[in-house]
């Protein structure tokens, strides 16, 4: 249980975020921050540019909560609002103040720039509330103390948020009773969520300590086990231990990776580790598996690129797929998965390939080959192909995601040499 003195919640503020128009991102990496930081977060609030709704907001969750963190609304335009309503809240005026003045000032001019008039608003602060130093843009942030909360605004945009938080937030946050929360994630592929629950039984009772938990996506069934308490780092460390064993014992077949590193670095740290590389050949998903890889910093060691053979022309001119095959089994088929695969590594001096074609839909299917028919295949130098047909259930992002994690799945399986036996869930051998 949680006293009050351990509660945070946050607010996100955004006429962007209410409409659907952008994702509120800064929650999520605020909750994993401050969860790890040792406080219980526990509501997320969010609000529009609406001077009203964010008064009432502020004011409701500051009477329960100890911390409570803002982000948006600190613009320059009339839109932008968290500061009227800090002043509303704490019923003082807004005064400038000199020192963000000339820091505001100063980011204009080192791009040789006169400041805005309209900038001007920024420098402004509740009388008792101190400002945050913004290095990478003009809005400072602003610290208050509402009855028993402290308030700290940021800034909206993630890049500069991130690094305020750090700099002037997290240093402040003491978990109360020295508590402090521990998390440790199995990573498992190849059950559902309600098959590993199964096999976890009573580690998942909701009074357990530590507590176990699951998260489903796209296939990866996450295994989380949390350990809240003020014991000694060494006493809690052994009961994390512990639970993992048992977690082992339960599911170890199907665990792929015991961290919370998403798919694609842990599969370009195995490639990486055995100085092997990666080449992609991708009709459906056009382009998202070489897009997730290349999202990880640092890919190029393992990654060499690859083709977006979307139409059966390319699919013959740039990796050599047998006209016959196209003809004969359709784009959609193990030959003409296998023959992408094995086009893309002799075209490319690569280590390994992975090559994928299906129907994602929403047209396109037929009865024999349904909207959600995938076929993967991984070709490697030294032999041994896989190629698996999915039949994968949803609309076209979801296909198209579960591809590109399905054949991350597959190339890490041969990279950890486990038996292909254990297959991936809907999918079949050939
Ligand atoms: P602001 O001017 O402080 O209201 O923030 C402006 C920009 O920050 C928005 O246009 C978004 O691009 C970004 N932003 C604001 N709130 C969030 C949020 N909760 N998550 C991710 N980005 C956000
Ligand atoms: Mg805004």
């Amino acid at each position: 249980m949680t006293t009050p003195a351990e509660r945070a919640a946050i607010i996100s503020i955004g006429d962007e975020l209410t409409v659907g128009q952008s994702l509120d991102t800064n929650s999520r990496w605020l909750s994993g921050r401050l969860t790890s930081l040792g406080l219980s977060v526990v509501e997320h609030a969010t609000v529009p540019d609406d001077l009203e709704r964010i008064v009432a907001t502020m004011r409701r969750l500051a009477e329960s909560c100890h911390t409570l963190i803002v982000t948006g609304g600190l613009g320059p335009t009339a839109d932008d609002l968290t500061r009227e309503a800090l002043s509303e809240v704490l019923g003082e005026p807004l005064v400038e103040d000199e020192n963000s003045l000339a820091a505001i000032r100063r980011w204009f001019s080192i791009s040789d720039r006169a400041m805005p008039e309209r900038n001007r608003v920024q420098a402004l602060r509740p009388t008792s509330g101190v400002h945050l130093p913004n290095p990478n843009g003009t809005a400072p942030g602003i610290r208050v103390v509402v009855g028993g909360a402290t308030v700290h605004c940021l800034p909206g945009p993630p890049s500069e948020m991130h690094p305020m938080f750090e700099a002037s937030v997290a240093p402040l946050i003491i978990p109360p009773g020295g508590r402090t929360i521990r998390t440790r994630v199995i990573q498992t592929a190849g059950l559902g969520e309600s098959d590993v629950a199964q096999r976890l039984g009573p580690l998942m009772d909701r009074d357990r300590k530590p507590l176990v938990g699951t998260t489903a996506s796209r296939g990866v069934v996450s295994v989380r086990i949390r350990d809240e308490s003020a014991d000694p780092a060494d006493i809690a460390d052994a009961r994390i231990s512990d639970t993992a064993d048992e977690v082992r014992r339960a599911v170890g077949e199907w665990i792929f990776a015991e961290d919370d590193a998403p798919l694609p670095e842990i599969v370009l740290n195995r490639l990486r580790a055995a100085g092997e590389r990666l080449v992609v050949v991708e009709s459906c998903t056009g382009g998202m598996l070489g897009q997730a890889i290349t999202a990880v910093p640092g890919s190029s060691d393992a990654f060499l690129g690859g083709w977006i053979t979307y139409s059966n022309a390319l699919k013959h001119a740039l990796v050599g797929v047998p006209l016959r095959a196209l003809e004969e089994h359709g784009a959609v088929s193990a030959e003409v998965a296998l023959a992408m695969a094995s086009g893309g590594l002799d075209r490319s001096g690569a280590h390994h390939a992975l090559a994928i074609t299906g129907v994602a839909g929403p047209g396109g299917g037929t009865h024999a080959k349904p909207v959600g028919t995938v076929w993967i295949a991984r070709a490697s130098r030294d032999g041994d192909p896989d190629v698996r047909r999915f039949r994968m259930r949803g609309e076209r992002d979801t296909i198209r995601d579960w591809s590109v994690t399905s054949a991350l799945l597959i190339l890490d399986q041969r990279l950890r040499h486990a038996p292909s036996t254990r297959l991936l869930r809907q999918s079949e051998l050939r």
